[in-house]
């Protein structure tokens, strides 16, 4: 049977595929590249089924605790910052659980899966360690560093997000392709942006080729914004681009003074920018006793806010597929066929979102039926889908 597994990435996939093997009795360690794990990024959606995953793992206190439910969403005009039709509304009662995505910072969700993890192997996140090489043969997988060092395990889990060495020097050389959107975002304390929240907690605000899209985390306390713009060029990789409201203003001209108000009103420090990119789906994602998870298997665009919850889904299900005891090729490919049709759904899905709520000037028909057709994609629930080993 295997038992050990490198995990390259302490991301939020590489996270819950750590914790969820390591209560299946694996050893674990997660190399991640940054000297230290900090609080990095913003606002992220909790799916239901993510947050029912998650909370399978022992994790149900302190994610209720730190994520707040999204009772709905209202989509608003850009221009007048009237409310269109739709509001997203589902069918499950607000039970104070998971029965609603829930948004929450994604720092405080690192911080709490770090903890568990930790909690359960204080060594198992190893910092500092860029993965530079990968060598798998018939007995297991070397990852050598960027330090000189190297580690050797049954099974080495590709986690390192969408710029994956794993994927480049395994799978594929190809790099990301820009996908013609910039994003920006800034952290806003609720007293200041208070003024602008006349359309509610959660807003999102439809124009030609953007859209805006804001809501309150940390208790209510912080004012999540996010603006999704079309853009012919792009240079920089990262997440840490700094931005200027100038800018986040130029680019979303035209807009409602809830938008631009709020914007305005930015702690500097706060804003960022980064360019999304996109892959063409990859036939598999394993080979041999290596495999890919998360952003690096499948990075998707953010408008329908899945891409985490794929990454933990991700890390949920192969550690369920690897638990039955099948040999790594074969719990690879189960985790595969259980997974292939759900990502690829998300996947298009996503850019269908994005075409409706950047189509032009919003009129109420398309976009009050996009929200509430989506509420499937969000209660896939990564305990419970079909694994045939
Ligand atoms: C710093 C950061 C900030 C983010 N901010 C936001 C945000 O504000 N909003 C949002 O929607 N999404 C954000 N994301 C992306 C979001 O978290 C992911 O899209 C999603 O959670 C999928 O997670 P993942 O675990 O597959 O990849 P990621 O979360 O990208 O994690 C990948 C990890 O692998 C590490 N890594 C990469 N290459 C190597 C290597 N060669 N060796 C070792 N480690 C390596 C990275 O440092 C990173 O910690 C951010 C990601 C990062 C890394």
């Amino acid at each position: 049977m295997t038992v050990s597994a490198s995990i390259i990435g302490a991301g939020l996939g590489g996270l819950t595929a750590a914790l969820a093997l390591m209560r299946e009795g694996y050893h674990v360690r997660v190399y991640e590249q940054a000297p230290a794990l900090r609080e990095v990024g913003a606002g992220i959606t909790v799916s239901p089924g993510a947050g029912q995953g998650l909370a399978s793992l022992g994790l149900e206190g302190e994610l209720l605790a730190a994520s707040t439910p999204i009772p709905d969403i209202a989509f608003a005009h850009y221009r007048t910052g009237a409310l269109l039709a739709g509001r997203f509304e589902r069918d499950a009662p607000l039970d104070g659980g998971f029965s609603t995505p829930r948004h929450i910072h994604r720092a405080d969700l690192h911080a709490i899966l770090l903890a568990g993890v930790r909690a359960m192997d204080s060594a198992a996140v190893v910092p500092a360690k860029r993965l530079v090489e990968a060598t798998p043969d018939d007995a297991g997988v070397t990852a050598a560093f960027a330090d000189g060092e190297t580690a050797r395990a049954d099974i080495l889990i590709g986690a390192d997000g969408a710029r994956s060495s794993v994927r480049r020097l395994l799978f594929e050389d190809s790099p990301p392709v820009f996908a013609g959107q910039i994003a920006f975002r800034c952290l806003i304390p609720r007293e200041i942006a208070a003024p602008y929240l006349s359309a509610g907690n959660a807003a999102v605000f439809l124009g030609p080729g953007r859209v805006f899209n804001r809501y309150l985390i940390r208790q209510g306390t912080l004012a999540n914004v996010i603006g999704l713009a079309q853009c012919d060029l792009w240079r920089n990789e990262g997440w840490n681009t700094p931005a200027t409201p100038e800018e986040f203003i130029d680019v979303f001209e035209g807009f409602h003074d809830d938008v631009l108000g709020l914007v305005a009103r930015a702690p500097p420090e706060s804003l960022i920018k980064w360019g999304l990119f996109v892959r063409e789906p990859l036939q598999g994602w394993s080979s041999g006793r290596v495999i890919l998870i998360g952003d690096a298997a499948h990075p998707i665009l953010p408008f329908l806010g899945l891409g985490a919850a794929l990454a933990i889904e991700d890390g949920l299900v192969l550690a369920r597929a690897l638990a039955t005891g099948a040999a790594p090729p074969a719990a690879f490919a189960a985790f595969e066929r259980a997974r292939g049709d759900r990502v690829e759904t998300v996947r298009l899905e996503s850019i269908r979102q994005g075409r409706i709520l950047q189509s032009g000037e919003p009129d109420g028909g398309a976009v009050a039926r996009s929200p509430s057709q989506n509420t499937a994609l969000f209660d896939y629930d990564p305990r419970t889908v079909a694994l045939h080993v």
